[in-house]
C-alpha cells in the first residue's frame, strides 16, 4: 500500500492537534506536531540566554545543536542537543512568548527544513501507513506535493475559549499576527487545500470531514 503525506496547517488552537491524532490513531499514521519543534528549540536556545534579535548567536548556537527523533507510540518528538524538552517547558509562559519571534528567524526555519522533510523516512523505517504533519507551513513549505492538505480556521473568540479551557496562558491573537505578517514561511492557507473552518463544529465533526477523503483514499 503507497505510503501517504498529510498536512494540516492552521493558527494556534484551531484543532490541528486533536485532528491529527485522531488521523495518526485511525490510519496509522506518524504524528509530527512541528510546533513542538520550533517549541523546543526556542526552550534550548532561552536556556543558553539567547534572544530572537541576537541573530548571530543564534545561528552558531544552531550550528552546533544536534537534532535526534524519537518515536513514542506513534508520536514523533524532536531531541535537541540530546535532550527530550520536557511538556510542561515546552507549553510554558516563557516558550509561548518567544517562539513566533524565533520562528520568524529564517535561520530557525533553516535548521528545521531538512529535519522535518526527513521525518517520512523515520515513518516509513517504523512502517507507519504515512504521516501526519501539523503546523504552519506544512502545505505551503514543507510537503507542498503532500496526497491531502488541510487548513483549519476558527474565529479567535472560539480559539481563545478553547486554550482557556486547557488551563493554557497564551497569547494566541498574538502569535497568529507574528506567524501571519513574517517574511519566511508565513501562516497562509496553500493554494488548493481543503479549507475548514471549525468555529461552530465540534472536533469530532472536523475530524470526520478531514477523514472522508483519506478514508476514500485508502479503501478504509
Ligand atoms: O502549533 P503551536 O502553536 O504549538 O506552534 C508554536 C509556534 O511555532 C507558532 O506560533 C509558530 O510561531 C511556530 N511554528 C511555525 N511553523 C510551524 C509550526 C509552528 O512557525 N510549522
Amino acid at each position: 500500500m503507497s505510503f501517504l503525506i498529510i498536512a494540516i496547517d492552521g493558527g494556534a488552537a484551531a484543532g490541528k492537534s486533536t485532528t491529527a491524532r485522531a488521523l495518526s490513531s485511525r490510519f496509522n499514521f506518524l504524528h509530527i506536531d512541528t510546533g513542538s519543534y520550533y517549541r523546543a528549540l526556542t526552550a534550548e536556545l532561552l536556556r543558553r540566554g539567547l534572544n530572537p534579535a541576537e541573530v548571530t548567536a543564534v545561528e552558531s548556537a544552531l550550528a552546533e545543536l544536534p537534532l535526534g527523533t524519537v518515536v513514542d507510540g506513534r508520536r514523533a518528538q524532536i531531541e535537541v542537543g540530546g535532550r527530550l524538552v520536557p511538556e510542561a517547558e515546552l507549553r510554558g509562559p516563557a516558550v509561548n512568548a518567544a517562539v513566533s519571534h524565533f520562528a520568524a528567524l529564517p535561520a530557525v526555519r533553516a535548521a528545521l527544513l531538512a529535519y522535518q522533510r526527513d521525518q517520512a523516512r523515520i515513518a516509513r523505517e517504523h512502517r507507519f501507513a504515512g504521516l501526519v504533519m501539523e503546523g504552519r507551513d506544512i502545505g505551503t513549505v514543507i510537503f507542498p506535493d503532500a496526497d491531502f492538505r488541510f487548513f483549519l480556521h476558527a474565529d479567535p473568540e472560539e480559539r481563545a475559549r478553547r486554550r482557556a479551557a486547557e488551563g493554557q496562558q497564551d497569547s494566541i491573537a498574538e502569535r497568529d499576527r507574528l506567524d501571519s505578517t513574517r517574511k519566511a514561511a508565513p501562516l497562509l492557507c496553500p493554494p488548493g487545500a481543503i479549507d475548514i473552518d471549525s468555529t461552530f463544529l465540534s472536533l469530532d465533526e472536523v475530524v470526520a470531514r478531514v477523514s472522508g477523503p483519506i478514508a476514500a483514499q485508502m479503501g478504509a
